[in-house]
């Protein structure tokens, strides 16, 4: 897979206007709309690029910028700002046919009023102040979801909320093309997992489709000794291996062998996210750990147990933080900690946690698992660093999808865990245990969610009003 690029999703910056004040007026909102988009491609606080559009003034000129916004491929969204006064009646049948993530910018070219030498023409130039309600209450109007953003725009706070919508803009766009492979189909009889396939198609874009182990069998027993030998030398480079009995050893050539032949699969087949199961390994060696955990801190999304819509909320996720210093993984609820004061959550997984979240260098060890009935898989172990994080978990309530967030604060393990042979991260959950735990399962939030360090709440609330699904806060 390539490493996610957000510079190859573009923003359109598009300008709104009227021709009441004459050209020099045009010519002038033209040019400082052009300096913010340069400015915003420079400092380097936005991933995604923006792209500078020629002034709108007209309604036709309105519906045929949208449209082509709608029709390019590589646009992911659109900013407007109303410079000057451009009567909203103009945007109506463009923005009722807009398909694109909209963010309305209310911003003004300059940051203060000069007060000494302000005349009507500055006014009359510099009028977002009303210009930009006429366009909010266009979209109020026409119930359109929308991000407003407001402030000067050299200001960092304003960069930043427009990074976050930008990096979501570009994960719905990823999202409408992501095709998830459900390897196996679901872990028995769990509910939460499950859900409607056509409608997480309907309103995310993503296609999930099963395969049988056996297709992904045929990419495993293809791989080469010499393969595996390069991708060994590669983990004996990156981890602390703990054990290189031959037994150990043995197990984690089979590791790697699943890793190259599950990423042969994935890659031939176009997919972005997958899921396993342990209750159908039929032909595999052991549960694919090690490879679930690379295959994610490679960009894939990922859900154990059938869980396509963790998986996909996970690459979703995982195209938001491109770029950023903290990763994103699965995870799960293990178990708590109840001392009264200092209560908190062991979180992890059998053996599925992302080394995106690691800190430091992971053990690569290999221990018996007691389910599934197959051999001791390999699996990369270590802990996750101290610091705000949240989890976030995607759930179909039948007739709805609701996402659940809850901002925690991760902290150091009490102790050292010599017996504990997965990866986890132990975290307080906001406001404090008994209220979010009580909140998350009141809202029917899943034993599953997506981990991170790299985003905040604000990313979820963006992704929650372009996908115009429900979202609770705990927090
Ligand atoms: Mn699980």
């Amino acid at each position: 897979m390539d490493k996610i690029n957000l510079k190859q999703f573009e923003v359109w910056f598009i300008c709104g206007s009227q021709h009441l004040y004459g050209e020099d007026t045009l010519k002038q909102v033209a040019a400082n709309a052009q300096e913010i988009v340069k400015y915003f491609n420079d400092s380097g606080k936005i991933a995604v690029n923006i792209v500078w559009k020629p002034t709108v003034t007209t309604p036709d000129e309105v519906s045929a910028m949208l449209q082509d916004a709608n029709m390019a491929k590589q646009c992911v969204g659109v900013i407007t700002w109303m410079h000057t006064f451009s009567p909203a009646r103009m945007w109506i049948n463009g923005l009722k046919r807009l398909q694109k993530p909209l963010l309305h910018l209310h911003t003004q070219a300059n940051r203060d009023i000069p007060w000494s030498s302000i005349d009507m023409d500055f006014m009359n130039l510099n009028q977002a102040a009303h210009g930009d309600r006429e366009f909010g209450y266009i979209c109020t109007r026409l119930k359109l979801a929308r991000k407003v953003v407001v402030g000067y725009w050299q200001d960092l706070a304003v960069q930043k909320e427009i990074d976050v919508w930008g990096r979501v803009a570009a994960a719905w766009a990823d999202s409408q093309n992501m095709k998830i492979a459900r390897i196996g189909d679901n872990m028995r009889e769990v509910a939460v997992t499950e859900g409607n396939k056509v409608s997480a198609q309907i309103e995310f874009g993503y296609s999930v489709n099963g395969y049988g182990v056996g297709d992904v069998i045929k990419y495993i027993d293809s791989v080469s000794e010499a393969e595996i030998d390069s991708l060994v030398k590669e983990y004996k480079n990156i981890y602390t291996i703990i054990s290189d009995s031959p037994e150990a050893m043995n197990s984690i050539r089979e590791a790697a062998k699943q890793e190259i032949g599950m990423r042969a699969f994935l890659e031939d087949g176009n997919f972005s996210a997958f899921t396993t199961t342990f209750e159908n390994l039929y032909g595999l060696h052991q549960l694919p750990g090690l490879a679930s955990q690379r295959l994610m801190a490679d960009g894939y999304g990922f859900g154990a147990e059938g869980d396509w819509k963790t998986a996909a909320l996970t690459r979703t996720m995982k195209v938001m933080a491109a770029g950023l210093d903290s990763g994103v993984s699965f995870m799960e609820d293990y178990t708590y900690h109840l001392e009264p004061g200092r209560e908190r959550v062991l979180g992890a997984h059998m053996l599925e946690v992302c080394p995106s979240i690691a800190d430091g260098k992971a053990t690569l060890e290999v221990h018996p698992l007691g389910i599934g009935g197959k051999a001791d898989p390999a699996r990369l172990v270590f802990n996750s660093p101290a610091g705000p994080a949240l989890n976030a978990s995607m759930i179909d309530l039948g007739d709805h999808f609701r996402l659940i967030v809850n901002e925690v604060e991760a902290v150091a393990p009490d102790a050292e865990l010599p017996n504990l042979p997965v990866a986890r991260t132990v975290w307080i959950p906001k406001p404090d245990l008994a209220t979010a735990a009580r909140r998350w399962i009141e809202a029917g939030g899943a034993h599953h969610s997506v981990y991170t360090q790299a985003l905040s709440s604000e990313f979820l609330v963006d992704f929650a009003t372009i996908a115009g699904i429900e979202l609770i806060e705990i927090k």
